[in-house]
C-alpha cells in the first residue's frame, strides 16, 4: 500500500494540513507531523469530518495498493446539463478574434461597460435559449499549457481555418494539441466572403493532417463562414450544440464551486481581479475561495458584460475581486467552508513554493505520485 500522509491527505482534499491534525488530535487522540503516515480508515474519518468526498482507487493484484485519491463523482441524479466550454484556436490572422466579436456581437445584447476594463478571456452567449461558453485563448500555446496544468476545462475546439490560406504551421500545431487532448474539434472555414478563396484545398490541408472533413466520409464538421459578413454563424453554433448533446455535458450546481483561474489582473481601485470559470457548483459572492496561492471572499462578482452578478453556474465564466494576490492562468480554485481554511491552504502553498503540485488538487484524478511529487 502506498504510504498517505497528512501532507498528501491535505493536498488531495483541498483543505489545510493543519485541520487535519487539528481533527486526529481532537477526535483521535493523535498528534501527529505533517510527514507523517495515517491509516486509510483514519483518513477516510478525516474526510468525513471536513465535508470532503473521498474514494482510493485501487489497482487489483497480489498486493492490492492504492493507486489515486479522488474526489467522489457527484450522483447521477443531481447532474444537470451544463453549457459546453469552447476555445478557439488556429493560425494567426485567419479570423479568431473577430468569430468570437461577431459571435458575441450578433448574440448578445451589449451591455454597458463597467469599471473593469481589461480584454475578455472567456464569454458566454445565448443562441436559442441554449448557452454556449467561449474561451479566448492567445492561441494554441495556452491550451496546451492550461491542460499540462490539470486544467481541463475545454469541452470542445473551434478550429479556425482562412479559406483563402488553408492549413498553416500554427493550424497545424492546434490540430496535434487538439488530437493529443482528445476534444471534439469543429472546423470553421473563415472568409468564404473573400473572391480567391479554394474550399477544396482546405479541405485537403486537413485530410493531410488527418482530419477527414465530414463531407468526404470523416468525423470532423467544416463549417464555411464569414467572421466578417456573420455568414454561416448559425450553421457553427448549431453543429456545436450537436457536439455539445452528443457528449452530454452535465455538472452539479448544488455545490461548492470548483473551477480554473483563466487569467489574472490587478485592477486599480478594486485590487486583484480573477477571470475564473465554473466547472462544478455555483459560485456566490461571500464564498470562501482558495485559488492557487490566493485566498479571500468573493467580494464582487461580473459577468463577460461588466454586469454585477450575485452567482455562477457552471460553465459561467466571471471576473471576480476579493482574492488577497493576484491568481495565475491555470490555478485551480475551490470553495471551502471557511476562511481560515482557505488562509492556512494558502499560507500553506506560498511556504513550500509547491504550486504546481499542489493547484491540481481539484482537477479530478490524481495520482500519489503526482500528489507526493
Ligand atoms: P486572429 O489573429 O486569428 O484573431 O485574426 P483576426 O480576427 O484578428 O483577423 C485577422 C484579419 O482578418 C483582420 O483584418 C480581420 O478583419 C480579417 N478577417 C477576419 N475574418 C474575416 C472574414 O470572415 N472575411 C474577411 N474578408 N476578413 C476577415
Ligand atoms: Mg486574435
Amino acid at each position: 500500500e502506498v504510504p498517505m500522509t497528512v501532507r498528501s491527505l491535505s493536498e488531495a482534499m483541498g483543505r489545510p494540513a493543519k485541520a487535519i491534525m487539528s481533527i486526529l488530535f481532537k477526535e483521535f487522540g493523535e498528534m501527529v507531523t505533517i510527514n507523517q503516515i495515517i491509516e486509510e480508515e483514519t483518513a477516510l474519518a478525516v474526510a468525513l469530518e471536513l465535508g470532503v468526498d473521498l474514494t482510493f482507487k485501487r489497482q487489483k493484484g497480489a498486493q492490492e495498493t492504492v493507486t489515486e485519491i479522488v474526489e467522489m463523482e457527484d450522483a447521477p441524479e443531481d447532474l444537470v446539463t451544463r453549457p459546453p466550454i469552447i476555445t478557439v484556436l488556429g493560425h494567426v490572422d485567419h479570423g479568431k478574434t473577430t468569430l468570437v466579436d461577431s459571435l458575441r456581437n450578433s448574440k448578445v445584447v451589449e451591455g454597458e461597460a463597467g469599471g473593469i476594463t481589461q480584454h475578455i478571456a472567456a464569454y458566454q452567449i445565448d443562441y436559442n435559449g441554449h448557452k454556449l461558453t467561449f474561451v479566448d485563448t492567445p492561441g494554441h500555446a495556452a491550451f496546451s499549457e492550461m491542460r499540462s496544468r490539470g486544467a481541463n476545462v475545454t469541452d470542445m475546439v473551434v478550429l479556425v481555418v482562412a479559406a483563402d490560406d488553408g492549413v498553416m504551421p500554427q493550424t497545424a500545431e492546434s490540430i496535434s494539441h487538439v488530437k493529443a487532448s482528445g476534444v471534439p474539434m469543429v472546423v470553421a472555414m473563415n472568409k468564404i466572403d473573400l473572391p480567391d478563396v479554394n474550399e477544396q484545398k482546405v479541405l485537403q490541408d486537413l485530410t493531410a493532417q488527418n482530419v477527414l472533413p465530414s463531407e468526404w466520409g470523416g468525423e470532423t464538421d467544416v463549417v464555411r463562414v464569414s467572421a466578417l459578413k456573420g455568414t454561416g454563424l448559425d450553421d457553427l453554433l448549431e453543429t456545436l450544440l450537436l457536439t455539445a448533446e452528443l457528449h452530454e455535458l452535465k455538472a452539479n450546481p448544488n455545490r461548492p464551486a470548483v473551477g480554473v483561474c483563466l487569467e489574472g489582473f490587478r485592477d486599480e481601485g478594486r485590487g486583484s481581479v480573477a477571470w475564473l470559470i465554473v466547472q462544478k457548483g455555483t459560485l456566490r459572492i461571500g464564498d470562501a475561495v482558495i485559488c492557487g496561492k490566493s485566498y479571500g471572499y468573493i467580494r464582487a462578482m461580473y459577468d463577460d458584460m461588466d454586469q454585477q452578478i450575485e452567482e455562477a453556474p457552471p460553465a459561467m465564466p466571471v471576473k471576480v475581486t476579493g482574492l488577497d494576490t493576484v491568481p495565475g492562468a491555470g490555478d485551480h480554485f475551490v470553495v471551502v467552508d471557511d476562511i481560515d481554511q482557505a488562509r492556512a491552504l494558502a499560507e500553506e502553498r506560498r511556504h513550500e513554493g509547491r504550486a504546481d503540485v499542489l493547484s491540481r488538487h481539484s482537477g479530478g484524478p490524481r495520482t500519489l505520485e503526482d500528489i507526493l511529487g
